[in-house]
């Protein structure tokens, strides 16, 4: 649906879901993928490269491997959101612990925010997200009319 302001761009019943974490937090990622490893097995999954490799090696799940984080993958999935080919961001980012690539991660928070994409930082937001019934049907996020939003500013440049 198209109002002036708003697009809504459904997610799916079937997610394409996005996993990252950051050095510290890949023990826990593998273990809170294995804990929701039939949940995840009805998705789609995708993540920055040592992310997926480990997953996929572990847990035996299919997951597509982008770029490594400071190569440039969290960039990667920031475009996929943008063309629309990610619906859930699942990301344990360390808190206690600079990277290199922090514009990077900072550019994909923000991205998924201008997205309306769900994204989870730590393990309780991830269970609560994965534990909701919208997991199971279709829903439609809210994203600014960009077209308008452009037109607006052409107009009055
Ligand atoms: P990695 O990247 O999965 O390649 O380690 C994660 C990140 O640091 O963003």
């Amino acid at each position: 649906m198209i109002t002036d302001e708003y697009i809504n761009i459904p997610i799916p019943r079937q997610k394409r879901i996005a996993l990252i974490a950051h050095d510290n937090k890949k023990d826990d990622l593998l273990e809170w993928v294995n804990d929701n490893i039939s949940t995840l097995r009805k998705h789609f999954l995708c993540g920055t490269g040592t992310t997926a490799r480990i997953i996929a090696e572990k847990t035996e799940l299919p997951v597509k491997a982008y770029n490594s984080g400071p190569l440039g993958g969290d960039q990667q999935i920031g475009s996929r959101i943008v063309e629309g080919g990610i619906d859930i961001v699942i990301f344990f980012w360390d808190p206690l612990e600079a990277q290199p690539h922090d514009p990077d991660v900072k550019a994909l928070l923000r991205i998924a925010a201008v997205y309306d994409i769900p994204i989870a930082n730590n393990r309780a937001t991830a269970d609560f997200i994965l534990s909701s019934p919208l997991m199971d049907c279709s829903y439609d996020r809210k994203i600014i009319n960009f077209n308008k939003h452009m037109m607006d500013r052409v107009k009055n440049f």
